[in-house]
């Protein structure tokens, strides 16, 4: 257990030679391997750097204890291997971005199943412990405040390409849990409601990163529908801190757990707020849902977590405020646009 250590006796990360993070050069897979590095883990990356960036790891380029494999996790011949010496696996690789999805759905799930299902096999054969990130979208269109964990699912047709990136994730979860029940498989499901912070990229969709971007070159920003749609957005430090946590606490294996803020804030007042803390004048302009994705495209009015089982499991929730990630999206755009020059 590192510094700041988990609540609870006991773990079931094991003696090995490195944790493994599949996905580790993406947004929140970077993050995460900052924090491993910081606790003096050795970490291996698989990342086959199609969403992901090597420049995301940057800061450790000459770090010896950090291996980047840029592969795709069913490609790294030496999977059996890096799982049997793994003391703990997070697998983060994953399509992301619900523009991508929208835009290329044979990509979306045979990345989310195929990858998932080699990483299980060799995870299961090897009883590597396994933190799988799995999505609030998971939830569908359920119209509940709060989503919990043990809620009945609300998924869209196959018609609607959205709802493919939802199905492919909890096919990743019924296959995890379908290992832990059939061959013991120590592994927990992190359902990551939105995430935002430095790194983040609007390239595939996500809402705050273009907000800032927009704002930054007075540009307007684009609001979805009427704007009135919430969501809850939490600091990506925080949801690495409640991922290793939880990875920590030996009651959250076998269990599904939410991650993610409970401060909601609506659409068209998130882009008011990136506004004001940008010092822009870019207009707010609305764009029909049909226009900025597809037809009969479907968006989810609120989306909430209940996170009382983190909290009970690791003790911990989420304290980052919004304005601190706009503030620091906003720092990384200018400076990377006084690089450009
Ligand atoms: N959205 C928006 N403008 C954008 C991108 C997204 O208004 O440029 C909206 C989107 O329709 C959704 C919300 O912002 O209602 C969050 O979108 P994002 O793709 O970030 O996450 P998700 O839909 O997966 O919650």
């Amino acid at each position: 257990m590192g510094r700041r250590g988990a609540r609870g006796r006991g773990t079931l990360v094991r003696p090995g030679r490195h944790i493994l993070v599949t996905g580790g050069a993406g947004f929140i897979g970077s993050h995460l391997v900052d924090r491993l590095l910081a606790e003096g883990q050795r970490v291996v990356v698989v990342d086959d750097l199609s969403t992901g960036r090597l420049e995301n790891l940057a800061a450790h380029r000459r770090e010896p204890r950090l291996e980047v494999k840029s592969q795709r996790v069913s490609a790294c011949r030496t999977l059996p291997k890096l799982a049997r010496e793994a003391r703990l696996i997070f697998h983060l690789a994953a399509a992301v971005g619900v523009e991508l999805v929208v835009r290329e759905p044979v990509r979306t799930m045979e990345t989310n199943v195929l990858e998932t299902e080699a990483l299980l096999r060799a995870a299961s054969a090897a009883r590597a412990p396994v933190l799988l990130a799995s999505t609030s979208e998971v939830y569908g269109k359920s119209r509940k405040a709060y989503f919990a964990e043990e809620d009945d699912l609300c998924i869209g047709p196959p018609h609607l390409g959205r709802w493919a990136y939802a199905c492919s994730k909890l096919m990743d979860e019924f296959l995890a849990l379908g290992h832990a029940r059939q061959h013991g498989l120590p592994v927990i499901i992190a359902r990551l409601f939105n995430t935002v912070g430095p790194r983040q990229t609007g390239r595939y969709g996500m809402v705050l990163p273009r907000f800032v971007q927009a704002a930054l070159e007075g540009q307007p920003l684009q609001v979805y529908g009427s704007g009135r749609q919430t969501r809850c957005f939490c600091h990506v430090r925080d949801t690495v801190e409640a991922l290793w946590r939880l990875a920590h606490c030996p009651a959250a294996y076998g269990q599904v757990v939410n991650v993610g803020s409970t401060r909601e804030i609506r659409i068209l007042d998130l882009a008011r707020l990136v506004k004001k803390l940008c010092h822009s004048e870019s207009p707010l302009v609305r764009v029909p849902y049909a226009q900025a994705y597809a037809p009969g495209f479907e968006d989810m009015q609120r989306r909430r977590p209940q996170i009382r089982r983190l909290v009970r499991l690791t003790g911990f929730r989420p304290r980052i405020p919004l304005e601190r990630a706009i503030e620091e999206l906003k720092e990384e755009r200018g400076a990377a646009r006084q690089a450009r020059g």
